[in-house]
């Protein structure tokens, strides 16, 4: 596919993000000593050389950039609209700014205390992990729309905690990152040894090799999930078959069918030994 900024005849993330005189534009004035990626080295490889160099307030700077880069691409695309790189520029900043002024959520501040197991149980089962949590997604409507279902347990196997929401995706391995790459955040908030769930196997065994060929949105998230576990060094992902993940899959299709109940952590807490 060729650029529809300035029909160059190849349109790699590299062109489109680096190359292409929309982008270069706004690297030189904002960014003029920042290293280029060299094509031959994956996106995210230079992106996470770059933490070494670079407070991490500038490579949120560089991440707003690039995603304004691509946006202003996709509105050339979408609604034929002519980016001008200054604006490109100062709507990156604008965008880094409110995203910087919203609140934080606390890791701990809205955590359920049933996250603490009760202390005085006769035989509470073994188990090397204060928490376990299980991730899936669920297609509806068509392949692009998705939804993704977390689950979390304390040791007892009481459901706790979880996550649901739907969203835009390009393909099925993008939606299963996307639920692990939660599920990986919730378990590094919960800041206590945790195992992390995922029926997708490709996916399960891309975060112990060093690929470089995923879509590239998928990739990204690939990439938030390692990092995490490069700081939380208390998780562990695993694989687990379809069947023993039956409860994230619920909670995946019934937010795909707009019909996940408000309370459905409570009602996941009462039904999931009869699952
Ligand atoms: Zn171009």
């Amino acid at each position: 596919m060729s650029c529809p900024l300035c029909v160059h005849p190849i349109e790699s993330i590299h062109h489109c993000l680096f190359a292409c005189p929309h982008a270069n534009e706004g690297w030189k004035k904002e960014w003029p000593t920042l290293p280029h990626p060299n094509p031959s080295i994956p996106f995210l490889e230079w992106l996470h050389a770059l933490t070494s160099r670079y407070p991490i307030c500038s490579i949120q700077k560089i991440i707003f950039l690039l995603w304004q880069t691509w946006k202003s691409r996709n509105e050339r695309i979408f609604k034929n609209t002519t980016p001008w790189p200054p604006s490109t520029i100062s709507k990156a900043a604008s965008a880094h700014q409110q995203w910087t002024s919203c609140p934080k959520r606390s890791p701990t501040a809205t955590l359920p205390t049933k996250l603490i197991p009760p202390p005085n149980l006769a035989s509470p089962p073994p188990s090397s992990h204060d928490f376990e949590i299980h991730c899936d997604e669920s297609i509806f409507r068509d392949p692009q729309e998705v939804a993704f279902g977390v689950v979390v347990m304390n040791s007892h196997g009481q459901v706790c905690d979880g996550k649901a929401e739907s969203l835009h995706c390009f393909s099925p391995i993008e939606a299963e990152a996307k639920a692990l790459e939660e599920g990986s955040r919730l378990a590094a908030s919960l800041r206590s040894p945790c195992l992390v769930h995922s029926d997708c196997l490709t996916l399960v065994k891309a975060l112990s090799e060093h690929r470089t060929t995923w879509p590239w949105r998928a990739a990204a998230w690939i990439g938030s999930i390692k990092q995490t576990l490069d700081n939380s060094p208390m998780i562990r992902i695993k694989h687990i078959g379809r069947k023993r993940n039956s409860m994230a899959n619920w909670v995946a299709r019934s937010c795909a069918k707009n019909t996940l109940p408000t309370e459905w952590v409570q009602i996941l807490d009462v039904v999931s030994p009869l699952l």
